[in-house]
C-alpha cells in the first residue's frame, strides 16, 4: 500500500510508524501488518514495555499456564514479525506531524535517523513514579511491584506494605487484602488524599493498618524483598518492617512529553482520543496507557491497540480509495460514509 517514494536524502514513506513496543503498540502493529501495511515499530527503551518486568502474567485470557513477562514479550515480538512488521531498536527523540486536515506525511526522528509515514500510532505507554530509594530497582519484580491487580495473587498470606495515600493506593490496598495476611499503608502525611468513600472502606478493613508520617528509606532483601527501613517525617525516629511485598502507588504518568503542544491532552497529560483512537491530528492515533488513565492492563492495552491498528487501516484505505460524489456530499454534511464492515479477523 505504501508508495515507497524515496529521494536520495529521505527514507521511504511507510504506511504506519508505531511508537512503542508494549502490548498496545504490538497489538496495533499486528493488525496493521496483517492488513498488509508497511509497518515500522520503534521499540523504545524497553522491548515489550512494562509487562517485560512482570514476573508472571496470569490474567491475560488464554494464557493460564506459567508465563513470565519476558516470555510474553518474546511471543509478541515473534507474532508481529511473522506478519511482516519491522522492529527498530531505537527511541523517538522528536516528531513532526503534518496537521493538514486531508492528512499528510509525518516524520519521526530517532537517534539513528528520521523515518516517515502516512500514519502514526502513538503507544509510548506510561511510567510509575518511583520512590528512588536503594533496593527499589534491583528488587522490582522480586517483591517490589507497581501493580497490585497484576501481582497481588502472588502474595497469599504474606505481609505487605502499600506506599501512598491517594485513590490508587487505597484501591490497591483494599485489593491486596483479598490475598495478603496483612497490609500496612505507609504514608508520608497524617491524612489520606483518597476520596472519602475509599478512605472509609480502607479504615474499616481489619487487615489494613496505617503507618502515618513515615517514608521508606531502603528496601532490603537478598534476591527478594524481606524488609524495609523507614523514618518518621515528624520526628527523629527510624524503623524496620519485615515484609515480603512492597506495592508503590505514588503516581503514574504518561510518556507524552514528546507530543506536548501537538497532540491534545487532558490535565494529567494523557493523550485524548476518540472511540476510533484518533487524536486531533489526522492520521495520528494513540492507544494503551499513554491515552488511558483508567484501565492500565495488558488486556485493555491490547484491545485499544487492536482498535488503533484497524482504524489506521480504514484511514489509509479511505485516503487511497477514490471518493464517489455521493460520499463527498455525505461527508460535506457530516455523515460518516465509511462502510461499517467488520475488518477481516
Ligand atoms: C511491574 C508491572 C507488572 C505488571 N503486571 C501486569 C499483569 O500481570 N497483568 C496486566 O494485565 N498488566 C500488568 N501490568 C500493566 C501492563 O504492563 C500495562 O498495562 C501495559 O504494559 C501497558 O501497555 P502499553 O503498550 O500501553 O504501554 P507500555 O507497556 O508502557 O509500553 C510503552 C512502550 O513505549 C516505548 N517507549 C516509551 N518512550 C518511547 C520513545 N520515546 N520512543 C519509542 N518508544 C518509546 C517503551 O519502550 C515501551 O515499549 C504490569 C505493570 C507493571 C509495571
Amino acid at each position: 500500500m505504501s508508495d515507497n517514494g524515496t529521494s536520495e536524502e529521505q527514507t521511504p514513506i511507510r504506511d504506519v510508524i508505531v511508537i512503542g513496543s508494549g502490548p498496545a503498540g504490538m497489538s496495533a502493529a499486528l493488525y496493521a501488518a496483517r492488513a498488509n501495511l508497511d509497518t515500522l515499530v520503534i521499540v523504545g527503551p524497553q522491548l515489550g514495555g512494562q509487562v517485560a518486568i512482570t514476573w508472571e502474567l496470569d490474567n491475560y485470557l488464554g494464557f493460564y499456564e506459567d508465563l513470565t513477562g519476558p516470555e510474553f514479550v518474546e511471543h509478541m515480538s515473534k507474532h508481529v514479525q511473522k506478519f511482516g512488521a519491522e522492529l527498530l531498536y531505537d527511541m523517538v527523540t522528536g516528531i513532526e506531524f503534518d496537521t493538514a486536515p486531508e492528512g499528510g506525511v509525518h516524520s519521526v526522528t530517532c537517534y539513528g535517523g528520521t523515518y516517515r509515514a502516512r500514519s502514526v500510532i502513538v503507544s509510548a505507554g506510561a511510567s510509575s513514579r518511583k520512590l528512588g530509594v536503594p533496593g527499589e530497582e534491583e528488587l522490582t519484580g522480586k517483591g517490589v511491584s507497581y501493580c497490585a491487580t497484576c501481582d497481588g495473587a502472588f502474595f497469599k498470606e504474606h505481609d505487605v506494605i502499600v506506599v501512598g495515600g491517594g485513590d490508587s493506593a487505597m484501591e490497591e490496598a483494599l485489593f491486596l487484602t483479598r490475598f495478603a495476611k496483612s497490609v500496612k499503608v505507609v504514608h508520608r502525611r497524617e491524612e489520606l488524599r483518597a476520596g472519602p468513600l475509599l478512605q472509609e472502606r480502607a479504615f474499616s478493613n481489619e487487615k489494613i493498618e496505617f503507618i502515618w508520617n513515615t517514608v521508606i528509606d531502603k528496601i532490603g532483601g537478598e534476591g527478594k524483598v524481606d524488609h524495609v527501613l523507614t523514618s518518621r517525617t515528624d520526628r527523629e525516629e527510624t524503623g524496620r518492617l519485615d515484609v515480603t511485598g512492597v506495592f508503590i502507588f505514588i503516581g503514574h504518568f504518561p510518556n507524552s512529553d514528546l507530543f506536548q503542544g501537538v497532540l491534545e491532552m487532558d490535565e494529567h497529560n494523557y493523550v485524548i482520543v476518540d472511540e476510533h483512537m484518533r487524536t486531533n491530528v489526522p492520521g495520528v492515533y494513540a492507544c494503551g496507557e499513554i491515552a488511558d488513565p483508567v484501565w492500565r492492563q495488558v488486556a485493555t492495552s491490547v484491545g485499544q491497540g487492536a482498535a488503533a491498528g484497524i482504524a489506521v487501516e480504514e484511514y489509509l484505505s479511505g485516503l487511497d480509495a477514490p471518493r464517489t460524489s455521493a460520499e463527498a456530499e455525505l461527508e460535506g454534511v457530516g455523515i460518516d460514509a465509511t462502510p461499517e464492515d467488520a475488518p477481516a479477523g
